[in-house]
């Protein structure tokens, strides 16, 4: 995950909340990606240290587990530089030039020139970052996937080439839907319509406030229709059910108005991230706690990328140990 910013509701429904169940069952690593967000902020870098402790925090506030999962800092294991420049000797620029979210963010971000060889290669340091740990399996979204299909090619090329070390990860595609923000929009930290999981109760129900419920829905006379109500689909998730069927019903006959079904919702996702905000607070009392969590995970992500490199190294006989 770049760090670009505090974590909004849509990444924690998106990513993490998948993230922290897989951990159960997995043996994962999880990554602040601070080289990656250089691509787009290359300018003003300034922001990118203090997003990442802000992200580690809300990582430990939601509940991703320093036990169970290895949480690190990319640029802290130089190992992935070393990978990806290996890497990008044997990528032929086409394969990253077809690349769907390549072209489609040269487009849609105009505010940026994106015109970099960083920025096209991109994925070359996403495939680093993946069989570095010699993964089987990714958890991303939908439009991840033509950059876990790249690596794929990648691993594959480089087996053939060098000697087969690298399994080919599978994408673990999370079954989420699009949160939206206040204005219907995707949520987003880049549109200002989000719900940040460090807000208090009082931001919350601020932000709340401002969300578009149904548009047909001009006065509270007027019947609603929950179906297409954004504050609805955050009911559904915080709402008790008997609740949810009580405001679904009252609303399409507008016994309940906005107002007040908004002050419920946000009395509701406000408890419901009552516990994450505790544990933010625990964790931001708690700095020696904190450097020692990073620093024991860049440790142990370390260890698995010294190991790799000495491989990657012997095979392509650069610096091995044995030459
Ligand atoms: P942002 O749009 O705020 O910059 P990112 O692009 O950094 O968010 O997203 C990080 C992760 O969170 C990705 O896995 C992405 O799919 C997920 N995500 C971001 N916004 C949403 C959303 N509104 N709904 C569902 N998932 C989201």
């Amino acid at each position: 995950m770049r760090p670009t910013g505090p974590l909004h509701l849509g990444n924690y429904h998106g990513a993490l909340a998948n993230w922290i169940r897989i951990q159960e069952a997995y043996d994962c690593f999880y990554f602040i990606a601070d080289w990656h967000a250089l691509t787009s902020d290359y300018e003003d870098p300034r922001m990118i240290e203090a997003h990442v402790r802000g992200m580690m925090l809300d990582w430990l506030s939601v509940g991703l587990s320093p036990e169970k999962s290895t949480l690190f800092i990319q640029s802290r294991i130089k190992e992935h530089a070393e990978l990806f420049l290996i890497l990008s000797m044997i990528t032929p620029v086409p394969w990253l030039e077809r690349n769907p979210t390549y072209k489609d963010q040269m487009v849609q971000i105009q505010n940026k020139d994106l015109s970099t060889f960083g920025f096209l290669g991109y994925p070359v340091l996403q495939a680093a970052d993946i069989i570095m740990y010699k993964a089987f399996g990714v958890p991303v979204g939908m439009d991840q996937v033509p950059h876990v299909e790249i690596t794929r090619e990648i691993a594959r090329r480089f087996n053939s080439l060098y000697g087969e070390i690298f399994p080919e990860p599978q994408a673990i595609l999370t079954e989420t839907s699009k949160i939206l923000g206040t204005d219907r929009r995707k949520m987003s930290k880049s549109y200002n319509n989000a719900i940040y999981l460090s807000d208090s109760p009082k931001a919350i129900a601020a932000t709340v406030t401002q969300m578009i419920t149904d548009p047909q829905r001009a006065r509270k006379s007027d019947p609603g229709n929950p179906d297409v109500c954004n504050v609805f689909t955050f009911h559904r998730i915080y709402t008790n059910p008997d609740k949810v069927a009580e405001i679904d019903a009252t609303c399409r006959t507008a016994e309940i108005g906005c107002v007040e079904c908004k002050k419920i919702m946000a009395q509701n996702l406000a408890q419901a991230l009552a516990p994450v905000r505790e544990k933010r607070a625990y964790y931001e009392q708690r700095p020696k706690l904190v450097h020692e969590i990073i620093e024991s995970g860049c440790g142990r992500a370390r260890g698995v990328a010294e190991k790799t490199m000495e491989e990657v190294r012997a095979l392509i006989r650069i610096e091995s140990r044995k030459t």
